[in-house]
C-alpha cells in the first residue's frame, strides 16, 4: 500500500464519479495483483508444496481419497501435475464433517484452533460448516480487501451493506470494510427503509446489495422526486447472485442512480470475496493469487481447459494455504466466461463473468441456456417488466423440450398484456434461438423482498 492521490469531494454527482474513474489505478497488493504469469505460478507452486504437507498431516479425507486415487505419495506431486488429482465435490465435503463432527474429517487443525465458524444457506441441503483458524480468517481478509479495492471501494467512502452479518460467509465483509479503512453503515438484508433513509439523507456514497435488490431499488426510485441521480450515492457494488454484470440490468441501475455498478463473486468454501469488478467494467478480476490456485474444466467431460480469452467452463478450486477444512479441485458448480487475462487497471489477474450455477443450465435441441441470457432479454422490455424472470424446470432432466416456461415478473398494470408475453417471446427466439412460453407474474406474486432471485425454480 502506497500513498493514495487526493481526491474531489466537493463537486456534483457528477464530479464524485469523474474523480472515481480516477482510481482504477489503485491496486491493494500491487506486487501480487500485477505479476507476471510466470510470477504468479512460482509464488503458487511454493505455497502448493506446504499445504500438501499439511493436508498429509492433518487429513484423513484427503490421505484416503488420494490412496483410493491410486496416488503414490501426493506430497511428491507437484502443482503443474494438479490434474491428475481427483476433483473434491460438495457431496464429499458435507460427509466428510458427517462421519465426524463438528468439523469431520478434513478438519485440517485440532479443534481448538478454530476460532470462527460460518455456515452456508443451504440452498441445496442441509447446512453445513466452514471453520476458519485465525489465519484462515485474516486471508479471507487479505482476499476480500483485494475483490472490494478493486471494485473502487476505498477509504474514503461510506458504504451501506445489506450483506447479513451471520451466520453466512457473506458477513466477513465487514471485516473487510474495516481492513480497507472504508466506513461502514450495516444494514439489514431487504431492509428498505433504513436503506432509503441512508441514500436519502446522504449517509453513503457505496452501496453493497445483491443486483436484484438494485434492481428492485431503481425501479422503485425511477421518476421520482428529487431525481435519484441527485444523490450522494455513486457506486453500486453488486453480489451474491449473477446480474450486475448483464447489461440490461447494469446500465438501467446505472441510468436510475446515476452511480457505477460493478461486481463481486465468490464463493463460501474457499473465500467468499474472491472476484472483484475494476472500473474498467470488463468482468470481475481474480483475486484469490496466493492463497488459492483456479482451474477452468469442461462442464461436461470435466476435462482440463486453458484459461484464455472467450473461454466458457467451470471453475475449481484448490486452497494454497488454508489450514481448516482445505479444499484440492474442488468443483464450484460455477459456469464462467472468461473475459480477458490483463486489463487497463494494470491487474494481469484473469477477469470473468458468471453465467450459471451448473444446475441452473439446461439443453434446449443441442444448445447450451443460461437463465442470466433470458434476463438480458427481458430486461430490455422494462418499464413494462421489472427484471426479474426464472426459468421453471418440470423435471431433473437437463434437456428441456420447447417452449420452456419463463415467468416474467411485471408492475401490476402490465399483468394482463399478451402483446407483450409474445414480444418477449419472439425476442428470445431471435436472439436465444429458442422458444419460450411467458407467463406475466404482477410484482406482489413473483416473491417477496426482491432481495435475491432464484433464476430457476422446479415444480411439478
Ligand atoms: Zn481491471
Amino acid at each position: 500500500m502506497t500513498s493514495k492521490p487526493d481526491i474531489d469531494t466537493t463537486g456534483s454527482s457528477a464530479g464524485r464519479l469523474k474523480s472515481d474513474t480516477c482510481d482504477q489505478d489503485w491496486i491493494w497488493e500491487r506486487d501480487v495483483e500485477t505479476a507476471s504469469p510466470a510470477d504468479q505460478v512460482a509464488a503458487a507452486s511454493i505455497a502448493w508444496d506446504t499445504q500438501m504437507q499439511h493436508l498429509a498431516g492433518g487429513s484423513p479425507f484427503y490421505a484416503r481419497k488420494f490412496r483410493q486415487a491410486g496416488v503414490g505419495d501426493p506430497t511428491r506431486v507437484r502443482l503443474a501435475d494438479i490434474t491428475s488429482l481427483p476433483f473434491t465435490t460438495k457431496d464429499e465435503l458435507k460427509k466428510s464433517v458427517d462421519e465426524q463432527p463438528p468439523f469431520g474429517s478434513n478438519a485440517g487443525v485440532p479443534e481448538e484452533r478454530v476460532k470462527r465458524v460460518y455456515q452456508t444457506s443451504g440452498t441445496t441441503g442441509t447446512p453445513t460448516v466452514i471453520p476458519l483458524t485465525r489465519i484462515d480468517m485474516d486471508t479471507w481478509t487479505t482476499i476480500g480487501s483485494r475483490t472490494y479495492y478493486a471494485t473502487g471501494i476505498h477509504d474514503h467512502h461510506s458504504v451501506l451493506t445489506t450483506f447479513g452479518a451471520g451466520p453466512f460467509v457473506a458477513g466477513h465483509t465487514h471485516f473487510v470494510l474495516t481492513r480497507i479503512g472504508s466506513r461502514a453503515v450495516p444494514v439489514a438484508p431487504g431492509d428498505t427503509g433504513r436503506v432509503l433513509t441512508g441514500l436519502k439523507t446522504g449517509l453513503a456514497d457505496t452501496l453493497l446489495s445483491t443486483p436484484s435488490f438494485a434492481q428492485y431499488l431503481a425501479n422503485k426510485l425511477e421518476g421520482s422526486t428529487p431525481d435519484p441521480r441527485s444523490l450522494r450515492l455513486m457506486h453500486v457494488v453488486t453480489g451474491g447472485e449473477p446480474g450486475g454484470g448483464i447489461p440490461a440490468i447494469r446500465d438501467h441501475i446505472e441510468r436510475v442512480l446515476g452511480a457505477t455498478v460493478t461486481e463481486v463473486m465468490g464463493i463460501g468454501d474457499v473465500a467468499p470475496s474472491l472476484f472483484g469488478e475494476c472500473p474498467q467494467q470488463n468482468g470481475m478480476h481474480f483475486c484469490g493469487s496466493g492463497h488459492v490456485w483456479p482451474e477452468l474444466v469442461d462442464p461436461e467431460t470435466q476435462a482440463p481447459m486453458a484459461i484464455e480469452t472467450g473461454a466458457v467452463g467451470e471453475l475449481v478450486y484448490t486452497h494454497l494455504t488454508r489450514e481448516a477444512m482445505p479444499v484440492v479441485r474442488f468443483l464450484s458448480g460455477d459456469i464462467v466466461r472468461i473475459e480477458g487475462t490483463s486489463c487497463e487497471c494494470g491487474r494481469t489477474t484473469f477477469r470473468m463473468r458468471c453465467l450459471a450455477r451448473r444446475d441452473d443450465m439446461f439443453i434446449v435441441r443441442g444448445v447450451n441456456v443460461y437463465p442470466s441470457a433470458i434476463l438480458a432479454v427481458v430486461g430490455d422490455f422494462r418499464p413494462r417488466v421489472t427484471g426479474r424472470a426464472r426459468v421453471v424446470r418440470r423435471d431433473s432432466a437437463v434437456s428441456v423440450q420447447p417452449p420452456v416456461p419463463v415467468e416474467v415478473e411485471v408492475p401490476e398494470a402490465g399483468q394482463a398484456d399478451p402483446q407483450l408475453a409474445a414480444a418477449i417471446e419472439e425476442a428470445v427466439h431471435t436472439r436465444l434461438t429458442f422458444r419460450c412460453k411467458i407467463e406475466l407474474i404482477p410484482e406482489e406474486s413473483f416473491g417477496a423482498s426482491g432481495y435475491k432471485t432464484n433464476l430457476t425454480v422446479r415444480r411439478q
